[in-house]
């Protein structure tokens, strides 16, 4: 287990046990104790409880999902004097019990309020450290949240997206081969990607959630475009994202680009740090991160790309850009982009 970046949420608690004067030669447990750690670098929360005894011991344990129990054998150390419900309690944990079992052992039962699956416990034994004035131990840890991947959300809390869907209402945007408008691709992939978004804990702005003009149906190019990037500066968004698809006479022409305009450095990192996810992801032609001089990248004061995903011109990237998986694809390689970003220029998450 990780220590650095862990805030405590609780602070220890100490079960002290009454020991008989007599006892001195018997093994025994002579503590539990317990604390919730909350990791900041991967958005795990773990309940650790260590019992302390005064010498070696061996422990097994066994999950139990009927009953949502994890049983916990110390063999070797008797209770101490303190059996019967402990006091630890946390959102995952309903009750610990501690047992005398027949032979010289003890037996914790640590009923859970919903399944613990095989990576979210670990029990173990920790030898003596005089040193450090630790006597042997067993511990047993309850990841009350898993860690996320490496990289992910931890950039994206509390930040502001606004998503544009290109084109919409009296603009259908390039038209494929087969019938498909880049005006629908955008919004269905858009609402995707907000709603992932919102999962890692951003909050977006949409500059369409229908098929609409932005503007007005007769708006020139500049005022609907304008329209777009007053939305995202009246929600004094973070970042600016356009998605779009791109289109070409060759219709053998395909893959992924990434456009941004230099207002600052960070135009370019967002760039990158999308393009290179999205190129991770697929193995669709990476024509790169470009620089160009689009309306929405250049007027919007915040860091900004505009997303060409693949070509609509494309029969077989046509084809792509309707199926569930692929959309679905794009968004989780978008939003690790994004998430990759912040990490990277705002120090919104350490990385490991
Ligand atoms: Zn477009």
């Amino acid at each position: 287990m990780r220590l650095k970046g862990i805030c405590f949420l609780l602070a220890v608690f100490l079960a002290a046990f009454n020991l008989s004067a007599g006892a001195a030669a018997k093994n025994e447990i002579t503590s539990i104790r317990w604390s919730v750690q909350d990791n900041s670098s991967d958005g795990s929360r773990v309940v650790r409880i260590v019992v302390d005894v005064k010498s070696p011991v061996k422990v097994s344990s066994a999950y139990d999902d009927s009953k949502k129990t994890l049983t916990v054998d110390i063999s070797g150390a008797l209770p101490g004097g303190n059996t019967g419900k402990l006091p630890i309690k946390t959102d995952k944990i309903k009750q610990v019990t501690g047992q005398k079992m027949s032979s010289a052992g003890s037996r914790l039962i640590i009923s859970l309020a919903s399944s613990l699956p095989k990576d979210a416990y670990k029990v173990f034994v920790l030898k003596n450290d005089p040193a450090n004035k630790k006597p042997d131990r067993v511990v047993i840890d309850i990841f009350e949240r898993l860690p996320q991947p490496a990289g992910a959300s931890a950039g994206l809390k509390g930040k502001v997206v606004l998503v544009d869907p290109g084109h919409g209402g009296s603009d259908p945007g390039a038209v494929g081969l087969n019938g498909t408008k880049e005006k629908d691709f955008t919004l269905k992939l858009s609402l995707k990607l907000r709603d992932a978004l919102v999962k890692e804990g951003a909050k977006v702005v949409m500059t369409r959630t229908r098929d609409i003009d932005v503007h007005s149906s007769n708006a020139t190019a500049k005022d609907e475009l304008q329209a777009r990037v007053d939305i995202g500066i009246k929600a004094k968004a973070d970042i600016f994202v356009s998605v779009h698809s791109n289109a070409s006479v060759k219709r053998e022409q395909g893959g992924l680009s990434t456009y941004y305009y230099a207002k600052t450095h960070s135009d370019a990192l967002l760039a990158e740090s999308v393009q290179n996810s999205l190129t991770r992801g697929f193995a669709l032609d990476n024509k790169g991160v470009r620089q160009a001089d689009f309306y929405v990248t250049k007027r919007s004061p915040m860091p900004a790309i505009l997303l060409e995903i693949a070509f609509i011109s494309n029969p077989a990237e046509e084809k792509l850009l309707n199926s569930n998986w692929f959309q679905n694809k794009v968004v989780a390689c978008i939003v690790q982009g994004i998430s990759d970003y912040f990490n990277k220029n705002s120090g919104g998450g350490e990385k490991k």
